[in-house]
């Protein structure tokens, strides 16, 4: 299983633990349910609520492509949002940019992606399927057909990963040109108009997110492995004399990222790609793995890249891509720090990490099951459910509205007026939403002037109840949301 990003640059062997550290970590749920029955009843919900639908689905779909309906648009807009605030807006040393999909087919020469960014592709003689050599199922030493369970597979070859296609109206050779298959290119090549607009010195940083394609042979484990996805990209630029050290520092702030976004440390896996398995031009690289239902897997690299990037383009194309030293006065081509995150398997994983089922008892003492996505408050797709205690009572339906509109300025409020009040919970924990507003006839203040104006304030996870003034909602919901 390669990582995701700069797999062509890595030994063939060096995703060769993935998979294998499977910790169970799920706590009291996975006992009764089997990670591949945990992952299914995921999918499912994904689909039932709107997280995520398969690409063009009504016509069959399209491998390894997928939609992402309401829920899962807001909640991987929460993730790239606070990505960026993370990573820019809150730093002083790093600036963002925006790089166009379609780049000059130089930069994939320049970048080796051309050449190399290829997977070893076998082709079985009997069921004509074709699979990823390095991902065979292997019976008594001997390779093994996934469908048919031949062993007549033709000799590994290189396939491509890059999409490619034509710019203009002819097809021909010099028309051709790639879908970027990863966003950093775009970076290395504008480095010095960046360097020279921004007038930062070294240390700093060009941070992107982008859509970037691979054409995978196999796509895989729901959203994992795409064929489209989206990056979260930095490429930090320092002196050689720096870059381990930095090396270290944002393998240790990209931790903090994801305890940050609710995934706790236990779940995360540092995996140190070992000096033989690393690209040629590598110092040090580490993976952080996620463990999901169908194994620990790769969310991001953190990778060392020395000099590599800025070189080999500062030789394709004739340009300088140095850096002038004010204090020692001297002329150097910067290193680079490159910590490289998959958008949509950090939304898969943040799904996975949040889901729950627990038996839980109503009023009547009925048992049933609840399903829940423990997501923390600040990427929850949904912040704050608002329900009027009866659809039929203007005073209750117009408290409501009252208050959704208090909050809609600041965070995404859903408005639900219809059902039992029991219900409209449980909708919204299988949403996700943190808190929940109640209208009830204490908030008309019927039952006197104390409880008036004050709405029931629940929690997801506790489903604690309490009372809280209308008025002090924003101040208790906004910190947490944040
Ligand atoms: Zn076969």
């Amino acid at each position: 299983m390669p990582p995701p990003f700069h797999s062509v640059f890595r030994a063939k062997n060096a995703g060769a633990c993935v998979g294998k550290r499977i910790a169970e970590s799920y706590g009291p749920m996975s006992e009764a349910m089997t990670r591949g029955q945990r992952m299914e009843r995921i999918v499912s919900l994904c689909k039932r609520r709107g997280f995520i639908f398969q690409s063009s689905e009504i016509y069959g779909g399209l491998n390894g492509c997928w939609d992402y309906g309401p829920l899962g648009t807001e909640l991987k807009r929460n993730l790239k949002d606070y990505w960026w605030r993370r990573m820019t807006r809150e730093r002083d040393d790093v600036v963002g940019m925006d790089g166009s999909i379609l780049m000059n087919r130089q930069v994939w020469r320049a970048s080796g992606h051309e050449e190399t960014f290829s997977d070893p592709m076998v082709d079985c003689r009997v069921c004509k399927g074709r699979f990823r050599a390095d991902q065979l199922p292997e019976k008594d030493g001997q390779k093994q057909c996934p469908s048919c369970g031949s062993r007549d597979m033709t000799e590994p070859r290189a396939f491509n990963l890059m999409f490619k296609t034509y710019v203009g109206a002819t097809e021909d050779e010099s028309a051709v040109t790639y879908l970027r298959p990863e966003t950093a290119q775009a970076i290395f090549v504008q480095f010095k108009n960046v360097l020279e607009v921004s007038r930062k010195k070294l240390p700093f940083g060009i941070a992107q997110v982008g859509k970037a394609f691979r054409n995978e042979i196999n796509p895989r484990n729901f959203t994992f492995r795409s064929r489209e996805f989206e990056q979260m990209e930095l490429e930090y630029f320092c002196k050689p004399e720096q870059g381990p050290g930095l090396l270290d520092y944002w393998l240790e702030e990209r931790l903090k990222f994801y305890e940050a976004i609710g995934i706790p440390r236990e779940k995360l896996h540092v995996h140190e790609i070992a000096a033989a398995d690393r690209a040629f031009y590598s110092k040090g690289t580490f993976d952080i793995e996620f463990d999901f239902p169908f194994g620990v897997q790769e969310l991001e690299g953190v990778a060392y890249r020395t000099d590599y990037d800025l070189a080999q383009h500062q030789k394709f194309s004739g340009k300088p891509m140095d850096y002038f030293d004010e204090e020692t006065k001297q002329r150097f081509v910067p290193h680079v720090i490159e910590p490289s995150a998959g958008v949509d398997r950090t939304v898969l994983a943040l799904i996975c990490n949040a889901y729950d089922e627990e038996t839980v008892t109503d009023d009547k003492g009925k048992a049933e099951t609840r399903t829940v996505l423990r997501f923390h408050p600040r990427m929850a797709p949904i912040k704050c459910g608002v329900f009027p205690l009866l659809k039929n009572n203007e005073l209750l339906v117009a408290k409501a509205r009252e208050i959704t509109a208090l909050l809609k300025p600041h965070m995404l409020v859903f408005y639900d007026e219809t059902g039992a009040i029991g219900r409209r919970y449980r909708r919204q924990d299988e949403a996700g939403t943190p808190f929940g507003v109640t209208v009830d006839f204490d908030t008309l203040g019927e039952r006197g002037p104390e409880l008036h104006n004050t709405v029931t304030l629940r929690h997801r996870d506790s489903m604690k109840q309490e009372r809280v003034p209308i008025s002090e909602l924003p101040g208790r919901l906004l910190p947490e949301v944040l």
